[in-house]
């Protein structure tokens, strides 16, 4: 395979995705998570909560649902498989705990407006409709949902049916998120994940009769047992139905780090040629289909409000991936959950028992957290920057931060005409830009610029680019 355009502003180029295929951070937050430390603690958490109160910043939330009734075995999420519905209840009880220590300490509830809320897991429709409408009187108990909120949910249609989507959208629901990952019943037995393409098509249905604004559904690229044709029929399917947007993920096989991928034989995994192509016939098929390249995994319609945020500036990325919200604060609920208040990130534990433990005794469930320095900051809005728009305007960044970008970036202006020269980045007079060919690879250039990743040289922690 050469280096071809598929479409406008994005092209596969084999040899740059060959040479640059190295690990590295998806960039949901900068500093990245693996810099949070114990040293952050609940009274951190506190002061940054209290401090809201002289600068509101509006909301975001995130609400972490760990149940899933069955495991599958690619997953590498926090979860909790059990068939104990039982268990859904007290958490529900206790996340309303949670909110209560929380909003106690924000500003009085008027100004409380949220912006965004987010459902995910685990599986958020593991949770019976009694307990979802439960939960989502307690979050409207404690914050009021602006009129433009984007009220999502990650649903796995295979424990949903169109009533269950209409009451999602009864509560509020606006955006709904589904997994499907692949519809070859052979990846589906080896990754033990086994959903009809009509049970799927029946949730997007049902989410279109029922007002959901943006229907979104995940795909993974990598599987076992994938192959490219088979996979071309699950694209194929996947666009006659006609999602808002599509997320791309990679499949990364790390058995050491996520235990379930154990279940998965090594020779069912594609080789890196093979997903490579599988790769490459999935970029050309969505560009065919008049999709836009987001960034990092993600694909929309050209009228989505991503694809419109990314042509007007104002697209960003949090703990979510992307989003149409600048600056929100965010504030996570329940085990793992990772939230963002004014310069600091801070992750909650991630067992129901110390989520229990410390919800009884008033304490907010922090593990742990990162106080952002100036330079961090500095940092995030240059990450942000390329991550999303696949740009940077040095004259910008000195105008925002008050500085010299080629004495305060030395280091990494340095490092940038070797990357130029393969044709990842053009050095403009006024920008660096991303190439269409650099696209796929934008966190390769996000990198140059991660202070704390080349001081620590931690690269081998992650996941390949591709
Ligand atoms: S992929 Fe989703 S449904 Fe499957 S085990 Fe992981 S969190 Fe649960």
């Amino acid at each position: 395979m050469s280096a071809h355009a598929v479409s406008p502003q994005i092209s596969f180029d084999e040899s740059l995705i060959r040479k640059y295929d190295q690990s590295g951070p998806r960039y949901t937050s900068y500093p990245t998570a693996d810099r949070f430390h114990n040293g952050f603690t609940e009274k951190d958490y506190r002061q940054a909560l209290m401090a809201r109160r002289e600068k509101p910043e509006p909301l975001s939330v995130y609400v972490h649902i760990p149940f899933c009734n069955t495991i599958c075995y690619y997953c590498a999420c926090n979860k909790i498989i059990t068939k104990d519905h039982g268990r859904s209840a007290k958490y529900i009880r206790y996340l309303a705990r949670e909110m209560d220590i929380v909003c106690g300490l924000l500003e009085p509830r008027d100004v409380r407006s949220l912006k965004q809320l987010h459902w995910g897991g685990g599986t958020p429709t593991f949770l019976s409709s009694e307990e979802m409408t439960a939960l989502m009187e307690h979050l409207k108990n404690y914050f009021t949902l602006t009129e433009d909120a984007e009220v999502s949910v990650e649903v796995d249609p295979r424990k949903v049916d169109a009533e269950t989507v209409a009451l999602l959208g009864r509560l509020g629901f606006n955006r709904i998120s589904v997994g499907v990952q692949d519809f070859n019943l052979e990846v589906q037995k080896a990754i033990n994940r086994i959903q009809s393409e009509e049970e799927t098509l029946m949730v997007i249905h049902a989410a279109r009769a029922n007002g959901f604004i943006s229907v979104n559904t995940d795909l993974i690229y990598g599987l076992p047992k994938q192959t490219i044709d088979g996979f071309a029929e699950t694209l194929d399917r996947v666009i006659s139905v006609s999602p808002d947007r599509i997320a791309l993920y990679n499949y990364a096989h790390v058995p050491h780090m996520a235990k379930p991928q154990r279940r998965i034989a090594l020779e069912d995994v594609p080789g890196p040629e093979e997903k490579l192509q599988i790769l490459a016939l999935a970029i050309e098929k969505l560009g065919s289909a008049g999709y836009i390249y987001i960034g990092m995994d993600h694909f929309a319609k050209p009228d989505d409000e991503l694809a419109r945020a990314q042509r007007e500036g104002t697209l960003h990325r949090n703990f979510q991936g992307y989003t149409t919200h600048a600056d929100c604060d965010l504030l996570a609920f329940g085990i793992s959950g990772i939230g963002k208040v004014g310069a600091t990130y801070v992750q909650s534990v991630k067992t129901l028992d110390d989520y229990y433990g410390a919800l009884d005794m008033r304490k907010l469930p922090v593990l742990r957290g990162y106080v952002l320095d100036s330079d961090d900051i500095v940092r995030r809005a240059v990450i942000q920057q390329l991550m999303c728009q696949f740009e940077l305007f040095p004259a910008k960044v000195e105008r925002q931060w008050g500085l010299v970008f080629d004495d305060y970036f030395a280091t990494e202006k340095a490092l940038l005409p070797p990357l130029a020269e393969d044709g990842l980045i053009d050095l403009l007079p006024d920008r660096i830009r991303v190439t269409d060919r650099g696209r796929l690879l934008v966190r390769t250039v996000a990198m140059l610029f991660d202070k704390h990743l080349r001081e620590a040289e931690v690269r081998g922690k992650y996941s390949k680019v591709i």
